[in-house]
């Protein structure tokens, strides 16, 4: 890109999202990232974005997903207090740029979440939130126009009601198009003026890849904003570690059927990993970060009971990094369990030994 484009977009995005910087974001951004570089264990700055689990509550039945999968190890439903949520808000309000309210769960189900958006606005944070669209009720559609949520990610992983089952067996691909159009309705009817953002996550698989080419007219016919995503197999909670290593044939013998599922040809989105993993499955657990990974120094996650993970492939609750339960953050944010973490990410990983980044190339699996 030149230089004058870069300009133009910068100024685009200062115009959009400006009011979410100050001087000191800025500056705690740029340490993280040197903190990140220099691969600290302890690190100076705050976290730059926060991923708040308003609820592990869902009604998806999302095919790859451990939560629509059932499969076991999930913690117990809730939903986040909002006590809990307010203090957390205001410990990370003079750090954080973006809130993403969305983790393992379907977030339209807290009947709080609207007055949770509308605190991390009044905060000055960028919002975001994701949903399967089945859980949009009456109240929603015109209370997510107006409640200061800059960008609304709805998921539509096909476009067509057999693909769409493909992914969402329990639900109907005309029932999600309807919601969309309901909520793009209710932005045109209330003048705001493409805020909040609206996009559709499109995760490309080997079901729907021959509909990619077809995702910018659809979603442009919608008005709305679009997304193509890599699938994530999560092969993780199906092949353990201690097999991936030392009984290669039985884990291939597991992650092939899933892998000529669901990952699609060579080209756009395919995330050429999953193919080489037949080759090494243990190369899904390899300590050297292959992959770039900056969560440790960047995002902070909390699950709506307090507990906080390392990042939002983080599972179980063995896997927890702390809690956060009121006070300054830093206490959570520098905890042993964090600094282990960070420390995994050292050529000498030492006392790494045990937690989840000690076991992972950069990306969960
Ligand atoms: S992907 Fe989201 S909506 Fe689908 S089952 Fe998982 S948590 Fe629920
Ligand atoms: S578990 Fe993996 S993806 Fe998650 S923070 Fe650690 S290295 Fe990154």
């Amino acid at each position: 890109m030149s230089a004058c484009g870069l300009a133009v977009r910068a100024w685009g995005y200062w115009r959009r999202n400006g009011r979410y910087w100050t001087l000191r974001k800025a500056a705690n951004a740029l340490l993280a990232r040197a903190a990140r570089r220099l691969r600290w264990t302890w690190c100076p700055s705050g976290p730059v974005v926060a991923k708040i689990e308003a609820t592990n509550v869902c009604n998806g039945d999302c095919r790859l997903c451990p939560v629509g999968r059932g499969d076991p190890g999930r913690r117990p439903g809730g939903m986040m207090d909002w006590e809990l949520y307010r203090k957390l808000i205001d410990a990370v309000r003079g750090t954080v740029v973006t809130v993403d309210l969305t983790n393992w769960g379907e977030s339209l189900l807290h009947g709080g979440i609207l007055d949770m958006i509308r605190y991390a606005h009044e905060a000055r944070m960028y919002t975001y939130l994701s949903t399967n669209l089945h859980t949009v009720r009456d109240g929603h559609v015109e209370g997510l126009m107006t409640c200061g949520l800059d960008e609304l990610a709805l998921s539509l992983h096909g476009l067509s009601e057999a693909t769409y089952r493909a992914y969402q067996p329990g639900y109907a691909f005309g029932e999600a198009l309807a919601q969309i159009e309901r909520l793009v309705d209710a932005r045109r009817r209330l003048g705001r003026d493409g805020k909040p953002k609206i996009k559709i996550n499109f995760v490309v698989t080997a079901k729907n890849h021959h509909e990619v080419e077809d995702v910018p007219a659809f979603a442009a016919r919608l008005g709305v904003q679009y997304v193509l995503s890599e699938a994530s197999l999560n092969l993780r909670f199906k092949v353990p570690p201690e097999m991936a290593r030392r009984r290669p044939d039985e884990a291939r013998a597991i992650m092939r059927p899933v892998i000529d599922e669901w990952v699609p040809p060579a080209g756009r989105c395919d995330r050429a990993v999953y193919r080489e993993l037949l080759d090494d499955p243990a190369a899904m657990y390899d300590p050297r970060k292959r992959f770039g990974c900056d969560w440790p120094w960047r995002t902070l996650v909390v699950n709506w009971d307090g507990a906080a993970s390392i990042c939002c492939g983080s599972f179980h609750a063995d896997d927890d990094v702390g809690r956060y339960t009121g006070g300054p953050i830093g206490r959570l944010w520098n905890s042993l369990p964090y600094r282990r973490c960070r420390r995994a990410f050292r050529r000498r990983r030492g006392e790494a030994a045990g937690v989840l980044c000690e076991q992972c190339p950069g990306v969960l699996l």
